[in-house]
This record gives C-alpha cells, sequence and structure tokens, in this order.
C-alpha cells in the first residue's frame, strides 16, 4: 500500500511517498518558494538496488494547486515516478500544525473536519492555512485516496492542566482556547517510542526527556510513555532558544517593545519569531557557523551557545524534577543527531542526575539509534534520529486499514 506524506508551509510543500507496512521509502521531495519568480523542485527516487536518483528543476510554480499537480506529474513520470494512476495512492497522510483541543489523533478528513481546523486556523495562522489549503488540493488531486491529518500538537494533548493552563483568569481558556499546546509531537512521540525500543523497555513504563534540537527546538517530559510537559506552548515561540526565535522571554518584554518603543504587534512577532534566537544573539541561525565562531573565540557566538546550552540543562533539571524516575535523555532533529559539541556542553554537570555521557561514544560517526552514557551512568543518554515523515505514515496506515 503506498502512502503519500504531505507537510505544506506557506511557501513550500515537503512530500515522501512510502510503501507500507514494509516502511519503505520510495521517493521523497520538495517544491520550494511557491508563488515567487523561480520555484525550485528537489525530487529523489529511490531504487531497488538500494541507490538513489535525483531530479532538480526551477520553473514558475504559481500556488499549492499548481505545486501538488507537479508532485502527481513526477509520482506518474515514467523516468521519476512509481504509480501509474491517481488511486495507486491508498493514502495522503497530511502534517497538521495545530489540532487545538479538538484534535487529540490522527484524524479522517472530512468536510466537518475541514471546517473544525479553519475554526482554530487563528491558533496557527502561519501555519494552519497553508496545511489546510495543501488538503484542499490534494482532496481534488486524490479523490480516491483516504486523507488523513496528523497534528504537530495531538501528542502533548495528554498534559495535565497544572502544566498546560496558564496563570491567567480561566475566561481566557475556556472562550478563547489560550493555554499551552506544544508542538514537535510527531518527532517526541517517534524518537520516544524509537528509543523504548532500542532499550526493551515497554513504552508504557518509559520515562524519557526527548531534547529536539533542529530549527526549531522544543524539550518534552515523558512519563510512562506519553507527554506531560514540553517546552512550547501556545505557539512554537516558547521554551528553548531556537535559530531564529526567543523562546522564554518574561511577557513584559512585550508590553515595554510596545509601549516605550512604539512597536506594532506585528514588529514584535517579526522580532521575536525571525530576527532572535541564535540570529538575534550571533547573527546566524545556522549554529554550525556560531559553534565555529565559538570556537574562534567571537565574544557574542559565545555568549549564545552559553546561553542556547544553558537554557536546554534548565529544562532537563526541571523535568527531571518532575518525572522523578529518568530511564533516557534522548537527542533527535539537526542539531541533536550531529552535534557532538552541544551534547556534551548540555550533558556537561549533570552528574547528580544520573547523566553521564563517553566521550567516545559521543564523537563516534553513526547515524543510526544509538546510546551514549558512560558505564557508570545511571541513565540512559541517547541519538534517535527523528522520522516525521515516517511518524505521520505510520499514524495513517491504522485509519486506511479500517476503511
Ligand atoms: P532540522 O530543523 O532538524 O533540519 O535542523 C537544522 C539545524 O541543524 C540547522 O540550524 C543546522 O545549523 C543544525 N545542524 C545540522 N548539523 C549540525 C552540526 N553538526 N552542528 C551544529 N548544528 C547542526
Amino acid at each position: 500500500m503506498k502512502i503519500l506524506v504531505l507537510n505544506a508551509g506557506s511557501s513550500s510543500i515537503k512530500y515522501q511517498l512510502f510503501e507500507m507496512p514494509e516502511k519503505n521509502v520510495l521517493l521523497a521531495g520538495s517544491v520550494e518558494k511557491i508563488g515567487e519568480a523561480s520555484s525550485l523542485v528537489n525530487h529523489k527516487i529511490y531504487q531497488q538496488d538500494g541507490t538513489e536518483k535525483k531530479h532538480e528543476e526551477n520553473g514558475v510554480i504559481s500556488g499549492h494547486s499548481d505545486a501538488l499537480k507537479r508532485i502527481f506529474s513526477l509520482l506518474l513520470d515514467a523516468e521519476w515516478g512509481v504509480i501509474r494512476e491517481a488511486k495507486e495512492i491508498s493514502a495522503v497522510g497530511h502534517r497538521v500544525v495545530h489540532g487545538g483541543e479538538k484534535f487529540s489523533k490522527p484524524t479522517l478528513l472530512s468536510s466537518e473536519v475541514l471546517e473544525e481546523l479553519r475554526k482554530i486556523s487563528y491558533l496557527a495562522p502561519l501555519h494552519n492555512p497553508a496545511n489546510i489549503r495543501g488538503i484542499e488540493v490534494a482532496l481534488e488531486i486524490f479523490p480516491d485516496s483516504v486523507q488523513v491529518a496528523v497534528f504537530d500538537t495531538a501528542f502533548h494533548q495528554s498534559m495535565p492542566d497544572y502544566a498546560f493552563r496558564y496563570a491567567i483568569p480561566e475566561r481566557f481558556y475556556r472562550e478563547n482556547g489560550l493555554r499551552a499546546y506544544g508542538f514537535h509531537g510527531t518527532s517526541h512521540q517517534y524518537v520516544s517510542r524509537e528509543a523504548a525500543r532500542f532499550l526493551s523497555i515497554d513504552e508504557s513504563r518509559f520515562n524519557a526527556i526527548s531534547v529536539h534540537l533542529g530549527n526549531g527546538c522544543s524539550i518534552t517530559a515523558i512519563s510512562n510513555g506519553i507527554s506531560v510537559d514540553t517546552s512550547m506552548g501556545l505557539t512554537p515561540l516558547g521554551g528553548l532558544i531556537m535559530g531564529t526565535r526567543s523562546g522564554d522571554i518574561d511577557p513584559s518584554l512585550i508590553l515595554f517593545l510596545e509601549k516605550h518603543l512604539n512597536m506594532t504587534p506585528e514588529q514584535v512577532d517579526k522580532l521575536l519569531n525571525k530576527e532572535s534566537g541564535l540570529k538575534g544573539l550571533a547573527g546566524s541561525n545556522d549554529l554550525r557557523e556560531v559553534i565555529d565562531r565559538y570556537q574562534h573565540q567571537d565574544p557574542a557566538a559565545q555568549l549564545a551557545v552559553e546561553m542556547y546550552v544553558y537554557r536546554i540543562k534548565k529544562y532537563i533539571g526541571a523535568y527531571a524534577a518532575t518525572l522523578g524516575r529518568l530511564d533516557a535523555l534522548i537527542f533527535t532533529a539537526g542539531v541533536g543527531e550531529n552535534s557532538a559539541f552541544i551534547r556534551e556542553k548540555v550533558c556537561q554537570g549533570l552528574e547528580m542526575l544520573g547523566i553521564e555521557l563517553d566521550q567516545d561514544l559521543n564523537t563516534a560517526a553513526v547515524r543510526e539509534t544509538r546510546a551514549l552514557e558512560s558505564a557508570s551512568g545511571k541513565v540512559k543518554i541517547l541519538v534517535v534520529p527523528t522520522n516525521e515523515e515516517l511518524e505521520i505514515a505510520l499514524q495513517t496506515y491504522p485509519l486506511l486499514a479500517n476503511q
């Protein structure tokens, strides 16, 4: 059975086609700069002999409809595709950023569900409208396929109210949905399940802290296999310091910027989401570049790295305290999987929590899930490569079987 996974953003659509239940990736790609003068299509087909074939093209792709039509024609292409007609795609799994409180599970898409999604779009105005657009177009192109929405917030719907509520009057929660939702749920769910499997621990008894460090960063406390707290809140702005996002700040800072520096809400939004984080501190949102400058004694880069690491450590300490027992600390995503330097700095000084890193294991060039703790460490330290697309396919598959 073929499951197409789509991740539609405001100016890009990423896709991957899986053969399920084997979990084989048949092809993958992206259409970027949709609506710009020169859009970019990157397409890769995985051949049976284990090799990959890449195809790139530039052209004008004016909107999501054109983008998905182009993806569809590549899926059908004699050289670059693997299907002959649309109905060979059994299901389409859509990444949807915000599911509000309504959606805590993968959900079959219907006109009622789409209407609900439109209603909660105000919670994620940058992401949900683009996700919805992707769904609308996919419904036209793949009318015979089962269509499923998988939500970035869903895994965190198990958080208790004392973790997700803000200490503001209840009516803002009741009437406006203002609470912490958390994001990167498919990633935290995938890596925690994979970690429990790797350690042969029953998922329902697995306690972990998973640290997702990519362009966006978040950290989740997992108790008995479910999310009980996470660092992102109402939006993906809270918590850790990220590429361009500030993470936690005193909320009064926003009032100060608006009242005393006369910034508009739009300007503050842009400042905190696009111009802050590593970029605001050290001029670049690429941590590789910041680390390089750190090693050349650049003071701004040194402060940025110290702040980035300090914030992660604070959350690990807080979550360890709330969990009580910790089986594993999990690193994932671009930085978490690839930067031995950041993993080492994060683990430094956490020995009192039973977190002890083995230097050789930390720097070994291995791509798969692996353990990095020293022999005397009480807590397992794992790197688990995340795979949000596979998680979406895995969550879509059971709904298909029920059809
Ligand atoms: P992701 O969002 O998961 O694709 O992660 C992308 C981020 O990972 C980028 O900001 C990169 O700078 C960062 N990254 C990738 N490899 C490394 C590395 N070896 N060291 C530090 N950062 C890295």
